[in-house]
């Protein structure tokens, strides 16, 4: 087996293990949107081979041996090596949906309330993270970069640096990062941040988390940020909740440096026309407009989480029916809530919240020719989401607190430059980017009430004329350009991948 001069640490496996005629087989991800497919075509700028992902994969002590690691001859994107982590039942659900979950992720989008201690397991996390650093150590050659992400690996550069001082290691968030006051409720704040600090370079969506980490680092080890700059205009809307003048880019400690990087990912634009150049898409969008019936038509999509305001979604479309009696019968919610398959009581609270309220609502308002609110609680494949995208006359998106919110790029490309309005949140990591979409504070119900009438009052050129702004930043600003962003990050710690043979990157 070739060492790979890129490793990428991601929990979750690069493709769907299938079996088919009693032989496992190894298929492209059903959803061809997604973090995984756009990891994965990192391994196209690398010569065949070079590449490795790490993943765990469920095992029992007992259960049949099965391959570590596996080629998986991915013609896309040139052939890469999966390192599978067997992981125990009890292992991945305390790393993964208590820790990570039930600890990590209210601290995240700052819902300090919801943090919970008691059913913490650190020293399985501790373990957890120690062989997913192992496991990238194994396939990592001299010099090599690994790429971590997110917050469930966040002791992986930890661990990482003691086995293999040679690798530069960087890491992405695809969260938010919250500010000292929220982030320092974590009891293990210091060896967190020891972790992030091990790293090369630290990579978030947007200036305001990449401030919040270093004030953090600073607060809590003295680390010096030594370079700030001015936050580039495609991502600074000023006066906004999240806008951030400025943005530091190196982070001092000891004699470390470490880079600070911000890149909010983009849409696959590409994907999205070729996907609505078919003609079962036009189809489909012809449909949706026929069913409509001359109604307006909301959408709202995400997965069921109560970070995503989703029941403030709700509860917004059901103030709109009682202040506007004319509405009655003229405008229907898509409402795509997206289960969570974890079974975590949280989020089936918060989906007993969505179903009930959806009842509630309809019950209050629908008759028989009418239903206000259609809820769907499955996920739709990506291909028929960018239709209804199309036939919506408004995304209603507003999360009280979301790392990026790609549904809202996505709405914008697939209206491409069509009449159409976008009500997004201020705590949206995008809104930074969209200054054309019509804002919205969820935490207060006057102001989403005012963004929602704004949205229906808007003249059709001027929602066109919006919208072809945001359309031509969200094209600009695509996965295309992040991918590119990211490499050139990537070539600040020393990383080049044009020139990349075995031990090469060591020399470099
Ligand atoms: N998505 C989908 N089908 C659905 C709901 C969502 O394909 O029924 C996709 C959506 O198009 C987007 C992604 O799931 O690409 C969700 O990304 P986002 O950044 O909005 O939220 P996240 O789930 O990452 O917090």
């Amino acid at each position: 087996m070739q060492k790979s001069s890129l490793v990428i640490v991601y929990h979750r496996q690069p493709y769907e293990e299938v079996i088919e005629d009693g032989k496992t087989v190894f298929k492209p991800n059903k959803s061809p949107n997604g973090i995984v497919p756009t990891l994965k075509s990192f391994f196209r700028r690398l010569e065949p081979g070079r590449g490795a992902w790490v993943a765990w994969k469920q095992h029992e002590p007992g259960d049949d041996e099965f391959e570590r690691v596996i080629h998986v001859d991915d013609d896309d994107n040139g052939g890469f090596y999966v390192s599978r982590l067997p992981l125990t039942k009890h292992q991945s659900s305390s790393f993964y949906h208590v820790t990570s979950k039930e600890a990590f992720w209210p601290i995240l989008h700052s819902f300090p309330r919801l943090f919970s201690y008691d059913p913490v397991d650190w020293h399985t996390f501790h373990e957890v993270n120690r062989l997913f650093a192992e496991a990238a150590a194994e396939q990592a050659d001299e010099g090599a970069l690994v790429w971590i992400h997110d917050y469930n690996l966040w002791l992986v550069p930890h661990y990482l640096r003691q086995i293999r001082p040679d690798v530069k290691i960087a890491f992405f968030h695809h969260t938010p990062f919250p500010s000292q006051d929220v982030f320092n409720v974590l009891p293990w704040r210091a060896e967190i941040l020891g972790s992030l600090l091990d790293c090369d370079l630290v990579g978030f969506h947007i200036p305001r988390y990449a401030k919040n980490f270093t004030d953090v680092a600073r607060g809590l080890t003295g680390a010096e940020i030594t370079t700030v700059v001015d936050t580039p205009d495609h991502l600074n809307v000023p006066g906004q909740a999240l806008s951030e003048p400025q943005m530091p880019t190196v982070l001092k400690l000891g004699n470390r440096e470490i880079a600070i990087d911000v890149a909010p990912v983009g849409a696959d634009v590409h994907l999205i026309d070729e996907i609505l150049a078919k003609k079962e898409s036009a189809e489909l969008e012809d449909r949706l407009i026929d069913r409509m019936d001359g109604r307006k038509l909301v959408v709202s999509v995400g997965r069921t989480d109560y970070t995503k305001g989703t029941v403030e979604a709700l509860f917004a479309f059901e103030r709109l029916l009682q202040r506007r009696p004319d509405l009655k019968g003229k405008i229907t919610m898509l409402c795509i809530s997206v289960r969570a398959a974890s079974g975590m009581a949280i989020y089936e609270e918060t989906q007993r919240d969505i179903e009930q309220n959806v009842g509630r609502i309809n019950g209050l308002y629908s008759n028989l020719g009418w239903t206000p609110i259609v809820l769907y609680s499955n996920a739709i494949p990506f291909d028929r989401l960018l239709s209804y995208y199309r036939a919506a006359d408004i995304c209603l998106t507003i999360p009280v607190r979301d790392g990026l919110n790609l549904v809202a790029k996505e709405f914008v490309a697939a209206k491409n430059g069509r009449p159409g309005a976008l009500v997004l949140s201020e705590f949206a990591g995008c809104a930074v980017e969209l200054p054309d979409a019509i804002y919205a504070n969820p935490y207060g119900n006057r102001d989403t009430d005012r963004a929602m009438d704004e949205a229906l009052a808007m003249s059709e050129s001027e929602s066109a004329e919006r919208m072809a702004r945001m359309y031509e930043a969200v094209t600009r600003y695509d996965i295309v350009d992040w991918i590119n962003h990211i490499f050139e990050a990537f070539g600040r710690v020393g990383f080049d991948p044009k020139d990349d043979k075995p031990g090469k990157q060591a020399a470099a």
